[in-house]
């Protein structure tokens, strides 16, 4: 049995709280930490009754030394950090500095300059190594699952992985003109940054938005899906042998884009500093205080999500396509634990990842990305926490894909 330090009390924290929550034979105590204490009480609140012990305490991640001390309280055997991405390195400094397990779901980030680079978190490689303590990184569903899925198809049904084209649809309305589902400034910069993809050992630079094709996915539909750079791609080009072309596609309605257009085009989506009254703000943090607390649409949002990746390649001398996916119903996530998909298909499998490095199946010291472990005990018990796989070994493709 053992005991979890959970950081951040947003929408992805009050999944992994619930979770934890619901298999108190794995984590027996669980702390959740966060800048603003009172939401860490609300998620403990709304968990109710469960054998897990929960505290909750007041935690500015930012800062190195908070988080030791609180480290050395509570005496966590793993952090989940589902705080921002800007506190990826000041917690990891920590868990070094204690030498705990450590596991996160999104890649550090500078917070001047949006870069989804795995660098600054792969140069703790040797120090994890040495202090003998395992880092999992990005362990959510994209990156996270989308990793694992592309281990399992590697495993079991190829000899070698020429293209991934992972496919992310969030078919949920939430009834607002516009929101995000996730963290608003972090969304936004993932948006509006130029589109990237790998082809024949280079990355290809896009336009934002530039590429577009039409998918139709199971239970959801046909969908307009765009051509985005998303940081999982870096790893894997890394970590696939052999593999020839990555590219990551996600769903946006003509509303959202027209919305982000405008937004743009008068400067709210910027992250430059404006003088404003005698103060500095960042438009798109502005931004994202007018905006929907991506917290308060689980309620509202209705339909379903379908995340997963297509995978060519050959086995036994002939050429196979594979498709493997994940459909997840906003209501019901919304019902077992009080967030949306987005949110539940992050929460579940950092939790699952905790499980694995807890049950030893995935301690190995040193810094890793999710396709560098075993994938069959992490999709075995991700099923079991309520995201089973779906696979298809003949998927009807658009013209390009
Ligand atoms: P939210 O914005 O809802 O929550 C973030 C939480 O972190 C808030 O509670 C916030 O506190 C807290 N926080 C921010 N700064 C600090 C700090 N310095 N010290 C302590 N706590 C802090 O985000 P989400 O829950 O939607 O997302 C959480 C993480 O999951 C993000 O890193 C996001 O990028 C990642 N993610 C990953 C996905 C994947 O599939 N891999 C998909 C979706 C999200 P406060 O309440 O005071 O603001």
């Amino acid at each position: 049995m053992s005991r979890v330090l959970i950081i951040g009390a947003g929408g992805v924290a009050n999944v992994v709280a619930h979770k934890c929550a619901m298999n108190p034979d794995v984590f027996e105590d669980i702390c959740i930490a966060s800048r603003t204490v009172s939401k860490c009480e609300a998620i403990r609140k709304s968990i109710g009754e469960t054998k897990a012990g929960i505290t909750t305490a007041q935690l500015d991640a930012d800062d190195t030394a908070q988080v030791i001390a609180l480290i050395r309280e509570f005496k966590p055997d793993i952090v989940i950090n589902v705080a921002l991405p800007y506190q990826d390195l000041s917690i990891m400094d920590a868990c070094l500095e204690t030498e705990t397990d450590y596991l996160d779901t999104a890649n550090y980030e500078p917070p001047e300059v949006p870069k989804f680079e795995y660098k600054w978190q792969w140069a703790y490689r040797e120090k994890f190594r040495d202090a003998g303590i395992t880092a999992v990184l990005g362990c959510g569903f994209d990156p996270g699952v989308t990793g694992v899925f592309s281990a399992y198809a590697l495993k079991h049904y190829f000899d070698e992985i020429h293209s991934i084209d992972i496919v992310d649809a969030n078919g949920g309305d939430h009834g607002y003109p516009f929101a995000t589902n996730f963290n608003p400034e972090i969304n936004i910069r993932e948006i509006t940054a130029k589109g990237r993809y790998f082809k024949d050992g280079k990355w290809i630079e896009t336009e934002p938005l530039e590429i577009k094709q039409t998918y139709d996915f199971d239970k959801i539909g046909p969908k307009n899906i765009y051509l985005l750079y998303h940081e999982e791609l870096e790893s894997l080009a890394d970590n696939i042998p052999g593999i020839k072309q990555i590219r990551f596609w996600m769903t946006f309605s003509d509303n959202y884009i027209n919305h982000l257009t405008v937004l743009q085009n008068v400067g709210m989506t910027s992250i430059e500093p404006v003088e404003f009254k005698g103060m500095k703000i960042e438009p798109l943090q502005f931004l994202k205080a007018v905006l929907p607390d991506p917290a308060s649409l689980g309620p509202r949002t209705k339909g379903k999500t379908n995340i997963g990746c297509i995978f060519k390649g050959i086995k036994d001398g002939k050429e196979k396509t594979y498709y493997i996916y994940n459909i997840c119903d906003h209501q019901e996530a919304y019902a077992e634990v009080g967030s949306q998909a987005i949110s539940y298909t992050t929460g579940v499998p950092a939790v699952t990842g905790a499980m694995m490095v807890l049950k030893g199946l995935w301690k190995k010291p040193g810094v890793y990305n999710v396709e560098e472990f075993d994938p069959d005990p992490f999709l075995d018990e991700l099923a079991k926490q309520g995201l089973p796989w779906i696979e298809d070994h003949d998927p009807v493709l658009p013209e390009g894909m």
